[in-house]
């Protein structure tokens, strides 16, 4: 086997394997979804093993905290007992938001993989990347777009269906969810957008 056909077998190896974690965040975000939460979900692996997962149940918890990584992070600490994730990875189907990517940092993993990005509240390179600051101690890995459309459309049709049903039980002059809200400009779950506050939907 030459050198060439070596190093693009293990790409493909790789790239199979960051959709297998995925796929198990998706898993995770389909919990977070059973429980009418925006789905989010994640898992952290270790040595080629998940140590921990985490879902967005920050209704349910009723408590700001409450984000699928947190939770993951938290487990993952406990786990190895240590609240350093070095040598880790963290699969998550949507960009974290500020201060989920802080705790990443804090906790100084050695990379995110993301499924679809977040431009209205993402910060691991959409609103700002605090994984990578220069001036921080410590910067993290990112590798986007695994699962990308699965990941999306899991959030867009969440959404449309949340729409649905707000039309369907709203009282006249309720205010809704936007018609032109989707999973990316939505920013799910994980911000405070003015539509979310208003709406008075399961999403804040
Ligand atoms: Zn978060």
């Amino acid at each position: 086997m030459t050198a060439s056909t070596e190093a693009s077998e293990k790409i493909i190896i790789d790239q199979k394997e960051k959709e297998r974690f995925m796929r198990e965040a998706i898993r995770q975000a389909r919990k977070a979804e059973a429980l009418d939460e925006v789905p989010i979900g994640c898992v952290i692996v270790c040595d080629g093993k998940i140590i921990a997962r985490g879902y967005n149940r920050r209704n349910t918890d009723k408590n700001t905290l409450s984000h699928a990584e947190l939770n993951a992070i938290r487990k993952a600490a406990k786990k190895l007992g240590d609240w350093r994730l070095e040598g880790c990875t963290m699969y998550v189907t949507l960009e974290p938001c500020q201060m989920c990517a802080g705790a990443l940092v804090q906790s100084r993993i050695d990379e995110v993989v993301i499924g679809c990005m977040n431009p209205k509240a993402g910060c691991a390179g959409s609103i700002i990347n605090l994984l990578q600051m220069a001036a921080f101690n410590h910067q993290v890995k990112i590798t986007e777009g695994i699962l990308h459309d699965e990941c999306s459309s899991m959030l867009t049709e969440f959404f449309r269906r949340l729409r649905r049903s707000q039309k369907h039980t709203a009282d006249p002059g309720q205010t809704s969810v936007p018609e032109q809200a989707d999973a990316r400009n939505q920013s799910p779950a994980q911000d405070q957008s003015p539509a979310q506050d208003q709406s008075g939907a399961p999403l804040s």
